[in-house]
């Protein structure tokens, strides 16, 4: 593939909407561009489970046997909000943004590189382009993983290629919904029981941002109260803890937990939690076998191999939870989920090189 002809399909797949639970239109363009040139492409049947649009789709180069494949390279359709519509420019050798609006570059760049890779590059490996990655990695969890894979590449990461994520923490949001009791505040002010009493001593106590070597907790939205004269009686508080380890998640999550309990007890209140575990932590170590091949591959395209432990989640999180090891390698898709999110041509090259040399052998 030419420059050039890497380019238009980089921004054909950019044109093309696909917000999360909404990917019909790029899965439909991917099916097609893989129908086109050869390629087999299925898409399973995730979106009765996930209930989006769309499933997600698994694509062989020519002549493999998908029975034998080991390797997957895996990205995610769906993108972030990019406006009313997708504005494009091009200045010196990077794409970017022309509106105040992302582009989508994450990660329709990880879908072009496995397309590319797809046209070109015979191979003992698997594309996964997956669903809804954006709002909790959904389509992933159910992806129908081919039974044989023993390694994922995520194309995924936001860092200069050469990058890759070695580890993560694993994050748990939450919703503590505080009841009390109403009264007037003027005339009746010892009958209520007020919430945002309740909240304020809870959240005070909490060591809020980063408390540990590998563990946050934010608190991000507190809905309460209704008027100035009335005690308020109901308060919803939603959060995320953040750690390095299961047990030290639960640790902090208990934390959470039993500090509102407290002090909705001590003003006479009750409270009810509702939990959501949005990805587990991974840990590879650097001598592990995927992290040897990332850094041979890496080393092997002239660049200096650098991984790290990251605050984020990604699909690779689902698959290591899933029991296959997978790690997430950065694609020059950078400053994603923002207006500043770009791609200069000249990284790229660099992610197509990692790709290239991980799509050889096994
Ligand atoms: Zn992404």
């Amino acid at each position: 593939m030419t420059d050039s002809a890497f380019c238009k399909l980089l921004t054909d797949l950019l044109n093309v909407n696909g917000h999360s639970k909404d990917e019909r239109r790029i899965a439909d363009f991917i099916l097609k561009y893989c129908k086109t040139n050869g390629i087999e492409a299925r898409e399973d049947k995730s979106a009765s489970k996930t209930g989006g649009n769309a499933g997600n789709i698994l694509a062989w180069p020519k002549g493999v046997n998908p029975d034998k494949v080991k390797t997957m390279f895996a990205s995610h359709m769906d993108t972030v909000d990019v406006g009313p519509s997708r504005k494009l420019k091009f200045s010196g050798s990077r794409i970017e943004s022309a509106s105040e609006w992302p582009i989508g570059i994450d990660n329709r760049l990880g879908n072009a590189l496995m397309l590319r890779l797809l046209t070109e590059k015979p191979g003992n490996y698997v594309c996964a382009f997956t669903t809804q990655e954006e709002i909790g990695m959904f389509g992933a969890e159910e992806l129908a993983v081919p039974k044989n894979i023993k390694q994922i590449f995520n194309l995924d990461g936001s860092q200069e290629p050469g990058h890759f994520v070695l580890s993560t923490v694993g994050c748990v949001t939450f919703k503590v919904t505080l009841t009390g009791q109403s009264s007037h505040a003027g005339i009746a002010p010892n009958e209520g029981k007020s919430v945002i009493a309740m909240a304020s001593k809870a959240i005070a106590e909490l060591p809020l941002g980063m408390p540990g070597n590998d563990e946050s907790i934010n608190i991000g939205v507190i809905n309460a109260g209704t008027r100035s004269n009335v005690i308020p009686s109901k308060a919803e508080i939603i959060g995320e803890v953040r750690a390095g380890s299961l047990k030290k998640t639960e640790q902090v999550v208990k934390k959470v937990m039993d500090t509102f309990k407290k002090w909705a007890k001590k003003y006479g209140g009750s409270m009810s939690w509702q939990r959501e575990d949005m990805f587990k932590p991974y840990l590879h170590k650097a001598t592990s076998p995927i992290a040897q091949r990332s850094i041979k591959a890496i080393k092997s395209s002239g660049l200096v191999p650098r991984y790290n432990h990251y605050r984020g989640g990604s699909d690779a999180n689902v698959f290591n939870n899933r029991g296959i090891d997978s790690v997430n390698l950065s694609i020059a898709a950078r400053n994603p989920h923002s207006p500043k999110e770009h791609a200069d041509f000249k990284e790229i090259a660099k992610a197509w090189k990692i790709v290239e040399a991980l799509s050889i052998g096994d």
